[in-house]
């Protein structure tokens, strides 16, 4: 067996559900080895391709690329990124 990691998008389940990477479950995610050096290499991995592929580290954790860019939107709106 082994141990399933993925990253969820800190807005998940927040307004704009179809483009979550999380509500369609397309987050970065793998099968670790059931070891805690195992776990930490695959966790190290995920956050290398989320950061590829566009998603944001923030205070609360992780946010996909279209969360992110939301945020980004509302923030230049002056609605302080919520
Ligand atoms: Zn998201």
């Amino acid at each position: 067996m082994g141990t399933w990691i993925e990253l969820r998008c800190e807005d998940r389940c927040e307004a704009d559900r179809k483009n979550c990477w999380s509500d369609v479950n397309a987050g970065p995610m793998d099968l670790a080895e059931d070891t805690l050096k195992g776990a930490a290499a695959v966790i190290r991995s995920l956050y290398a391709d989320a950061k590829k592929a566009g998603w944001k580290r923030i205070e609360e954790g992780w946010v996909c690329k279209s969360c992110a860019a939301r945020r980004a939107q509302a923030s230049a709106l002056g609605r302080g990124g919520e």
